[in-house]
């Protein structure tokens, strides 16, 4: 196959976008496919920390352009899933940029690879950190939870993306509540959809496990018995490379459904 190169976006901070990259890389790993993912949020990376693996990072892309070590040491492997790589752009707290020239030639060595995805975490913001982190993705998806200030940076990065003529864009909302959205206090799905006209690739409901994850750094997508959280990643994951149309509905849950969805996917 050819390799689809997928930038993680949103506009806002702390939406989720590093915990869609790690959760969906992972579940895409387990499937079969070899995965890289490039924390691009320089000076605040956090992907090394989800997926546990920050006390093996020697070497970032920096170190790369610079001539002081070579692509193959910057990547790592993670143990769990040798498929599943991660790269850092940079060390953190490093203040300086990359040129979208360098991560232009970072990913094209990457696409020489075998790599069938390259998943690029965006920083928070539409500077320049961001249009570096969009500068050689083909592919978007789009963070938003299901609130107003969240939706309007969505969708105002959404028209930079298509600005910077990146069409194929997916949506994702996060942290989406059945219960408020039940009582009417919170935008449903289909609504966060229709506002930002993006075809949706997934929702993933607010779940206390998805920070726990984060502090154990082991992706949702690993336990042995899924939460909500990580059924939902899975499913958007098997979207993403097109198997089957697995949407979960979030507003109106049913146990046994999703007893039966956890059943299906663990196999126990
Ligand atoms: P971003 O990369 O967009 O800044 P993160 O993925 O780092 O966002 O998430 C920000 C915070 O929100 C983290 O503390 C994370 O654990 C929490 N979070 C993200 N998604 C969920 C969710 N579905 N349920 C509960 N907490 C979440
Ligand atoms: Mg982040």
């Amino acid at each position: 196959m050819t390799c689809r190169t997928i930038v993680i976006t949103s506009g806002k901070g702390g939406v989720g976008k590093t915990t869609t990259t790690a959760n969906l890389g992972m579940s895409i790993a387990r499937l079969g496919y070899q995965v890289v993912l490039i924390d691009a949020d320089i000076g605040l990376r956090n992907l090394d920390l989800l997926l546990g693996l920050e006390n093996r990072i020697l070497y970032t892309a920096m170190e790369v352009f610079e001539g002081e070590c070579r692509l193959d040491q910057a990547l790592i492997r993670d143990k769990r899933w040798t498929n599943l790589s991660i790269l850092s752009i940079s060390k953190n707290r490093q203040r300086y940029n990359i040129s979208r020239k360098n991560i232009k030639m970072l990913i094209s060595s990457l696409k020489k690879r075998n790599y069938d995805y390259i998943f690029i975490d965006c920083p928070a913001g539409i500077d320049i950190g961001f249009l570096n982190a969009i500068t050689a993705a083909e592919e978007a998806i789009l963070v938003t939870t299901p609130e107003i200030t969240s939706i309007r940076d969505a969708d105002r990065v959404a028209g930079l993306l298509e600005a910077n003529g990146l069409l194929n864009v997916k949506l994702l909302v996060n942290r989406v509540r059945a219960d408020m959205v039940q009582k009417n206090d919170m935008m449903s799905v289909k609504d966060v959809q229709e506002m930002l006209g993006v075809p949706l690739l997934g929702a993933i409901p607010e779940d206390n496990q998805v920070i726990i994850s984060t502090n154990r750094g082991e992706p949702l997508v690993l336990k042995k018995k899924l939460s909500l959280s990580g059924i939902a990643f899975e499913n958007a994951s098997r979207r993403l490379v097109g198997q089957k149309d697995y949407l979960l509905d979030l507003e109106t849950p049913s146990n046994e459904f999703f007893y039966k969805m956890q059943k299906f996917l663990t196999g126990s």
